[in-house]
């Protein structure tokens, strides 16, 4: 009680502080599985967009694949990549090696472990270090700072590693949950493939309780397992949209009042509550 208490003061006290300008309202576009595009005007982010395994997830449209890779459309400008960790339905080497050969202004932020792929895929070119923001695997919260648009604080990430779902067969993959405030008006957090396990989130709750959320996108099974209220009090988020909802969605997303992105394309206003 004492905790519920605590909480709702930080969010007050984030929600006063966040208010997106007009007419830079913040979007964010759903591709497929975890690959969301983040657009708060001229600062552009995606999440796990470059993959190539389905395992009965939906991958993203060619056509809009086609857009993302030769920056067409709504992927004019993007600014960063974040990869939240290296499963074939989240990451592809070879595609993020094409990508950023194709995109000398675009700033990567991954695991560690995507470097390693990286580089020994095709397509590695060690000028691409660079432009990369690798995330060591460590238990603390890490800050990274980039500039984008001739703003120097444009995105500002606070991360922190999540055990991966699946237990400790999974341990030994780098799931980094990502916590973005993009232009200081709008936060987004994605959470990869995140564990439901509540105890590898007690950890953080100093980190989640910092600063509220706008908008955060944790996989389906968070939200089945915990329901919404414990998922938005825990990561300290003020509205919550499942993803990574498979292609036969199950009846715990179907049944459910919650939100969910299912639909390549659709899009949800981020902002907090007025
Ligand atoms: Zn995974
Ligand atoms: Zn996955």
């Amino acid at each position: 009680m004492i905790l519920l208490g605590s909480m709702f003061v930080v969010t007050l006290f984030g929600a006063a502080l966040a208010h997106p300008v007009e007419g830079e309202a913040t979007t964010a576009q759903f591709l497929a599985n975890e690959a969301i595009l983040v657009s708060a005007g001229e600062t552009k982010i995606l999440f796990d967009p470059l993959f190539t395994h389905s395992y009965g997830y939906p991958l993203v449209e060619p056509d809009t694949k086609a857009r993302l890779m030769a920056s067409e459309g709504e992927f004019d400008g993007v600014d960063a990549v974040l990869v939240s960790h290296v499963h074939g339905d989240h990451f592809d080497a070879p595609e993020m090696n094409a990508y950023l050969a194709a995109h000398a202004e675009v700033i990567l932020v991954a695991p560690h472990q995507a470097q390693l792929d990286m580089r020994a895929a095709a397509g590695w070119q060690e000028g691409f270090v660079e432009r990369l923001r690798i995330l060591p695997f460590t238990a603390q919260p890490q800050e990274l700072v980039i500039a984008a648009d001739d703003v120097a604080d444009a995105i500002r990430i606070e991360a922190v590693h999540i055990p991966h779902a699946g237990g400790p067969g999974r341990s030994h993959i780098q799931n980094m949950v990502y916590r973005v405030t993009l232009n200081g008006e709008a936060t987004v957090m994605h959470l990869g493939d995140a564990t439901q396990d509540p105890r590898d989130y007690t950890p953080h709750q100093a980190h989640f309780q910092a600063h509220e959320t706008h908008n955060a996108f944790p996989p389906y099974w968070l939200i089945a397992d915990w329901g919404g209220d414990r998922v938005r009090a825990t990561l300290n988020a003020d509205h919550v949209t499942g993803i990574h909802v498979p292609i036969n969605a199950p009846i715990s997303v179907r049944a459910s009042r919650e939100d969910f992105f299912t639909e390549a394309g659709e899009t949800r206003a981020v902002h907090g509550h007025d």
